[in-house]
């Protein structure tokens, strides 16, 4: 029965098609989310940017608190972790609620955060403190929690 063979074998090829076409898109999709390592690069007028340690430097887009964390001049030259993607030749990092920005301090990952000590409150930007006004306090932390 060599037709019906033949049948099979063509089904089953293209079964093994689609699955190959599925799971390049579950790949593509899945999060593709990168981690980059370097050295926070400011240069005023230009977006910021991360020296890799291969010595390309890689310009970062991110949403606006993430921005202002990437543009507090008190982190410049400082070695960051972020994770994201790569897009449009530019790397986006996570939005802040992911949490895709640390600072790296003597080996440990660090979350940015900026603390307020005469009013004891802890915000994730940069700038003056909601109650008091006074400008907060860069405070790089390796948790969240008070
Ligand atoms: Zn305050």
């Amino acid at each position: 029965m060599p037709r019906y063979n033949e049948g099979v074998t063509r089904g089953q090829f293209s079964f093994l098609l689609l699955l190959a076409s599925t799971s390049a898109r579950a790949g593509a999709s899945a999060d593709g989310l990168q981690e980059l390592h370097g050295t926070l690069t400011q240069v005023k007028g230009q977006p910021p940017a991360l020296a890799l340690k291969d010595g390309s430097t890689v310009r970062l887009a991110a949403d606006e608190p993430t921005t202002s964390v990437l543009n507090d001049p008190r982190l410049n030259g400082f070695p960051l972790e972020v994770s994201g993607h790569y897009s449009a030749g530019v790397f986006r990092v996570e939005p802040m609620h992911k949490r895709g920005l640390f600072v790296e301090k003597d080996g440990k990952k660090l979350y940015v955060t900026y603390w307020c000590d005469v009013c004891a409150i802890r915000t994730y930007t940069p700038g003056k403190c909601v109650c008091c006004q006074q400008e907060t306090a860069l405070d790089p932390r390796e948790k969240l929690d008070n």
